[in-house]
């Protein structure tokens, strides 16, 4: 058996393990299984690389994205591992060839696709081989729970089965408490050692406020914390992207758009140019940032808000990874919840997922509204503990100020009730702050006993009240015009059994003229 710290040496060209690399190879080398939980970046590939090199025999990685399959076998291949894989994409006289070369033990690393792998003859193949181990990459997909659940992935309790001698590492990034112990029973790891590393960011300061007006607000930041440096801004629209980009190009600022939509050669152009050059600020959808690693991005700015708490941390996470100080900031807004609870309404999916979306959803909400520390709440999330407050997010360093909000939700509650459960929140506005609009004359709400009671609060304060009752699943978003309906865990509030206290947004620096009724 090769030692691993040479291998690491020779074959990748790195000094030293990052923990806990060196204690997960120890593990597979000594025979026993891993379960490594590890955010992505963290350097997953090397635990079972590594091992699958040292051990004698082939080591199989599954793997449920082909795309990036072949790109880990050209990189393996580049650094002198004799690396292959199998899938369904291949021409049949490819998977033949490596199935020959396999037997004839000139493979050292190959990646199967789960659905190749639990097929019968793959799995009698496989028997004439000597194995080194097993690994199992993306192992949430396991996982009901989790949005990139694949059938193949629960059949791969069958490796522990038919081969019982046989090493096996499972690795995910993404994995809740709950997703974790699915994955351990499915796959049945219950024997293996588990490796968590944190996932707190600790030079990361996460920042969210309402949004008011964002571009402005986008300016200010920029303009006052990283004038001179590169950061990313995500958009949910490419349309946004473009405008956001040609903005802040007007304001002086070297920004480039990035997004699917765009010709391949101008992407890359802009992404090498981000990469290269000094203080680029890239305004991309979320297509921006898999296999990006640049160290020195400063800031990562959300204009629309993400639609998990996941996808939150990922895109957050690639601001400050060379440790130094840098901002994740994000402003958001009733229209971001309604938009989000729509489109999640609208989708194709089945009943089971869209309500896993909408959970998702609700614990991005969460982590937007929370007035205690963010950390704490985001590590939470994945079942990471921090004992004390963090003391580098905005609710640490500017405590929240909160306010009884009983009355104010019970006319907002019971404007959505008398009017009909029929409107959207513009309207339901004007009905409570008693504006003479074409619609509320239409409708005759000027009569409805909510007419005029809400004047002692401003329109900004109203969407503040409704998003806060939207976001905590008292108010549902009906369907793609935005009705707001009243939902089950309103009505003991309007009962008057319980009471409850609102977040109290930042009073906007200008007064806000009152919006158009919609
Ligand atoms: P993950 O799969 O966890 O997202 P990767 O395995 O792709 O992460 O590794 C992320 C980056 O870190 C890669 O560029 C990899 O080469 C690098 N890396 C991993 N381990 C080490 C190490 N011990 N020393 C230096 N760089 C490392
Ligand atoms: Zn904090």
């Amino acid at each position: 058996m090769q030692d691993a710290t040479q291998i690491l040496n020779q074959v990748f060209g790195y000094t030293a393990f990052r923990p806990p690399q060196g204690e997960v190879i120890e593990t597979l080398l000594g025979g026993g299984d891993a379960f490594v939980l590890m955010p992505t970046g963290g350097g997953k590939s090397l635990c079972f690389q590594i091992p699958a090199l040292a051990r004698p025999g082939i080591g199989i990685v599954i793997s449920p994205l082909i795309a990036l399959m072949q790109d880990q076998v050209d990189a393996l291949c580049q650094s002198g591992v004799r690396a292959a894989c199998l899938n369904s994409t291949m021409p049949p006289g490819h998977n033949a060839e490596i199935e020959r070369r396999a037997v004839a033990g000139d493979i050292d690393i190959l990646y199967i696709a789960p659905e190749r792998l639990t097929q019968a003859q793959t799995l009698t193949w496989l028997a004439q081989l000597q194995i080194s181990l097993f690994a199992i990459d993306e192992a949430h997909c396991v996982s009901q729970w989790g949005h990139d659940f694949r059938s193949d992935y629960l059949k791969l309790s069958l490796l522990h089965e038919r081969f019982p001698t046989i090493p096996r590492i499972a690795l995910t990034a993404t994995a809740d408490e709950r997703t974790r112990a699915e994955i351990i029973e499915r796959l049945q790891l219950g024997n293996a050692r588990t490796f968590i590393s944190s996932f707190d960011r600790p030079n990361i300061d996460y920042r969210i406020s309402q949004k008011l007006k964002p571009k402005d607000q986008l300016l200010d930041f920029i303009r006052q914390e990283h004038a001179e440096h590169a950061g990313i801004v995500y958009c949910l629209s490419r349309k946004k992207v473009e405008a956001t980009a040609l903005w802040l190009q007007q304001q002086g600022f070297n920004a480039l758009p990035y997004h699917a939509g765009l010709d391949a050669t101008v992407r890359q152009t802009n992404q090498r140019r981000f990469l290269t050059e000094e203080a680029v600020i890239i305004v991309a959808t979320i297509a921006f940032g898999m296999g990006i690693d640049k160290p020195d991005v400063r800031f990562v700015a959300h204009l629309d808000l993400p639609k998990s708490v996941e996808a939150y941390y990922q895109e957050t996470g690639r601001a400050g990874r060379d440790g130094q100080a840098a901002t994740a900031w994000m402003v958001y807004g009733l229209e971001d919840v309604i938009k989000l609870k729509q489109m999640m309404a609208g989708s194709d999916g089945d009943e089971q997922f869209k309500r896993l979306e909408q959970q998702k959803l609700n614990a991005m909400l969460g982590l937007a509204e929370i007035t205690s520390c963010r950390r704490q709440v985001l590590l939470r999330y994945f079942g990471d503990r921090l004992p004390e407050p963090c003391g580098n997010c905005d609710n640490c360093l500017s405590p929240v100020a909160t306010w009884d909000g009983t009355d104010a939700s019970r006319k907002a509650l019971s404007c959505v009730f008398r009017t009909g459960q029929r409107f959207g929140v513009g309207h339901l506005i004007d009905v409570l702050r008693g504006k003479n609009t074409d619609k509320v004359r239409q409708f005759r709400h000027d009569q409805v006993s909510t007419f005029a009671i809400g004047q002692d609060l401003s329109d900004t304060q109203w969407r503040s009240v409704y998003r806060q009752l939207v976001a905590r699943g008292l108010i549902n978003v009906l369907d793609e015009y935005g009705q707001l309906q009243l939902a089950e865990p309103s009505r003991a509030l309007l009962k008057g059994e319980s009471r409850i206290e609102l977040r109290l947004d930042k009073a906007p620096s200008k007064t806000t003229r009152p919006g158009k009724s919609r």
